[in-house]
């Protein structure tokens, strides 16, 4: 017997149709004699309906708190549906939303992290033989109210659960049959990988690749928490993300990713002085906002110009902030661009293998995609690049680096 935490999400109990298709296949599950807690989203389109709805109504950005009870609803429908369903199949099961699991979370309404969860609440449901139906997004803070975790949040919440429970598996059910090297949905030739490290899912998380929540990995990672990325309709066997050492392959370019939901700020003419980055930036994160990459450089007359990107939902904001401190400091200007990509190639074997960015640059220019910025780790490299091309150029980077693979770059280049 084995404890098992199931995770589907929003197209795979997008209808009452795929909600019954999700409890036969939990059912079966637990009937194999296995324990089984399942978390769930909310119905395909849900979240982002319910998004929608307090921009017409909660102002401009909403109230963090209310903001949480509305989009914590998606989840509370998703966890009643499953759990009647399962029932009705002649298997017991309860529904829990995530203050019921004594889901602790700080108060950072909107992208709260976990603190705690009650695993012996839900132990004991378990050892009755009932499946624990628990809503994914949400949790409860020291004061009792309502929080999210961010989008794609009930990731984070079923490997948060299945670490406290000590759970054998934890799988990661959704609409595609694992990770792929590159979005399927972009292009045709992407291939499922058997494995992936931890440190590449993290990087090709936040690179854009929605397939898994940030936090879920780097949890997972923490606890050491191997996570089974596949379908919900069908049985084959997807993708584990699991330690470096259990990957077998260690490929130049694992992924080939695309962010579209970041924006640029650039403040030019800024004196070239000590503090300026810091008087910049500073009432961006004082406001909560997240700045990913940063590029200054030095023009001829010794004036500085500082580019950097921000999420999309807090591009408004952002340049805002970023105009009002620049006539604070006496900057020349302030421009903003939304209309941009960011595009990242990563994979453990970036380790051994010099001038893999060069190569990724040259099937950029070929393909005459300007690069308008650059940032690179030990294992990832990521540019930014007119919206329109983001397709393009992710399939020039997946051909080049992953469909004519290693044959680019030999061993000792
Ligand atoms: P869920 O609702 O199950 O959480 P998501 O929509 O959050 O599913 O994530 C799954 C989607 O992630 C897929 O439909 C796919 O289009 C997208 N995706 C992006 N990059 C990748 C990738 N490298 N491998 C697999 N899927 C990816
Ligand atoms: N329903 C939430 C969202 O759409 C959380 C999730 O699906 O993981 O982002
Ligand atoms: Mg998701």
């Amino acid at each position: 017997m084995a404890l098992i935490v199931q995770k589907y999400g929003g197209t795979s109990v997008g209808s009452a149709e795929r909600i019954r298709a999700v409890a036969e296949r939990v059912v079966e599950t637990a009937k194999a004699g296995n324990q089984v807690a399942v978390v769930v989203s909310a119905m395909a389109g849900e979240t982002d309906a319910l998004v929608a709805l307090a921009g017409e109504l909660g102002g401009t950005p909403p109230p963090a708190r209310e903001y949480d009870v509305l989009l914590a609803t998606g989840e509370q429908k998703s966890i009643a549906l499953l759990a009647m369903a399962i029932q009705a199949l002649g298997q017991p099961a309860r529904s829990f939303t995530g203050a019921q699991i004594g889901m602790r979370t700080d108060d950072a309404h909107n992208r709260a992290r976990i603190l705690d969860v009650d695993a012996e609440c839900i132990h004991r449901e378990l050892e009755r033989g009932v499946v624990a139906v628990i809503a994914g997004f949400q949790g409860i803070d020291d004061e009792g109210d309502i929080t999210t975790l961010g989008r794609g949040g009930s990731d984070t919440s079923a490997v948060a659960i299945a670490a406290a429970l000590g759970a054998d598996v934890c799988e990661i059910l959704t609409d595609v049959t694992g990770v792929y090297t590159t979005d399927p949905r972009i292009t045709e030739s992407a291939r499922k990988l058997e494995r992936i490290s931890f440190e590449e899912m993290i990087e090709m998380a936040s690179a854009g690749a929605k397939v898994l929540q940030i936090r879920a990995v780097k949890f997972a990672m923490h606890y050491g928490l191997p996570l089974h990325v596949r379908s919900s309709f069908e049985e084959e066997e997807g993708t584990w993300v699991t330690r470096e050492d259990d990957v077998m392959e260690r490929l130049v370019v694992s992924g080939v990713t695309a962010n579209r939901d970041e924006a640029k700020i650039r403040v030019h003419a800024l004196r070239d002085e000590p503090g300026v980055a810091s008087a910049l930036l500073t009432p961006l994160s004082d406001a909560g906002i997240v700045v990913d990459m940063i590029v200054q450089n030095l023009a001829r007359d010794g004036s500085t110009d500082f580019t950097f990107t921000v999420p999309k939902n807090d591009y408004a904001r952002g340049l805002e902030l970023a105009q009002a401190t620049a006539s604070k400091i006496g900057a020349g200007g302030v421009e903003g661009d939304d209309g941009i990509a960011k595009v990242s190639i990563v994979g453990l074997g970036m380790k051994d293998h010099a001038g893999v960015a060069s190569r990724m640059f040259e099937v950029l220019g070929s393909e005459g995609i300007n690069i308008q910025m650059i940032s690179t780790s030990e294992i990832k490299i990521s540019v930014v690049v007119e919206e329109k091309y983001t397709e393009l150029a992710v399939r020039a980077l997946h051909a080049a680096f992953v469909e004519d693979g290693a044959a680019l770059l030999s061993p000792e280049a």
